[in-house]
């Protein structure tokens, strides 16, 4: 049941029986709450939070398609108003709102007026999250990098500490690489690099998270995963990238990986611990011939 609208405008209130839009006062305070923050994340629950008294909802949903974004909050229901959001001409995405009964009319030129004090907001969240991904995004794979490895790990391992859940790691190193770069040149090099990246993807779970660690090395981070699992994911991970055709890179190009894993110590490990035990396992997966996994 969708109350499609597309570009939003300010519309001027009917007549009603309560003030549709807030009093300046109430607009100003908005105002200055949806400035408190630039993570996406926050400022939408926020503004879902705020517009209630003026247009009441049990769900919304945040979509930008050209972000691969999305955030939703609250529950989903029957009845939705979509708004495309723009400014300056630059697409902020779609906002959607949902309930069980029907909106209003004038709920939802309260809405297009509310919406107004979320659009600068939004285009500063906007601008912070592209900055922070490129931050964090290795521009060749697009994998994250180093950097948001570090982050992510800190992040996982107090929540797996907290929890009690077992925390794994995989570091994945191409072997020979150096003679697949010699041979068939750095752009067949960076071709493999991409082509391996993408294999990775279409392997792991959406909770394991994908770093590009250095060169022509690799990590997955597995949440809530115990050594027989990791071992499980990167036995999969050799034998997938062994077999994957690279015929378009260069004819007879085949490539393999040596993987070492690692899974977290509770309690008294560092996430640096348990990366330099993966590291040190992976250096055995070398010794002992390469194309093999070895566990820590
Ligand atoms: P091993 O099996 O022991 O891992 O041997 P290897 O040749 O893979 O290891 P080594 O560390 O000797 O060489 C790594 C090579 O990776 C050397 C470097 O030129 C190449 N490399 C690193 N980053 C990139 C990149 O972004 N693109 C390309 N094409 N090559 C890269
Ligand atoms: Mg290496
Ligand atoms: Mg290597």
């Amino acid at each position: 049941m969708g109350q499609e609208r597309t570009n939003l405008a300010v519309i001027h209130n009917s007549a009603a029986d309560r003030e549709p839009v807030p009093a300046q006062e109430q607009q100003l305070e908005l105002l200055s709450l949806l400035q408190t923050t630039l993570e996406l994340s926050q400022l939408l629950p926020l503004f879902s939070r705020q517009i209630h008294a003026w247009i009441p909802h049990d769900g919304f949903r945040y979509r930008n398609p050209d972000l691969s974004l999305e955030v939703q909050g609250g529950e989903r229901a029957r009845h939705s108003c979509s708004y495309r959001l723009t400014l300056e001409e630059q697409d902020l995405g779609e906002l959607i709102l949902m309930r069980r009964r029907r909106f209003s009319e004038q709920e939802l030129q309260s809405f297009e007026v509310l919406l107004c004090y979320l659009l600068y907001p939004l285009r500063n969240a906007l601008l912070y999250y592209r900055a922070l991904r490129s931050a964090y995004t290795d521009p060749l794979t697009g994998l994250y990098n180093r950097t948001a490895l570090t982050d992510a790990f800190q992040r996982e391992w107090k929540l797996s500490q907290r929890q009690q859940t077992p925390l794994s790691l995989l570091v994945l190193d191409i072997d020979h690489f150096k003679h697949i770069n010699d041979t068939h040149g750095h752009a067949a090099g960076d071709a493999a690099l991409v082509k391996i990246a993408k294999c990775l993807r279409q392997t792991v779970r959406g909770s394991d998270m994908l770093f590009r660690y250095g060169g022509e090395e690799f990590v997955v981070l597995l949440s809530n995963t115990a050594s027989d699992g990791a071992e499980l994911l990167a036995q999969r991970l050799l034998y997938r990238i062994a077999a994957m055709d690279c015929s378009d890179i260069a004819p007879g190009l085949r490539i393999t990986t040596s993987i070492g894993v690692a899974t977290l110590n509770h309690p008294e490990e560092t996430p640096e611990q348990m990366l330099k035990r993966a590291d040190e396992a992976l250096y055995r997966a070398k010794r002992q011939g390469r194309n093999r996994v070895a566990v820590a």
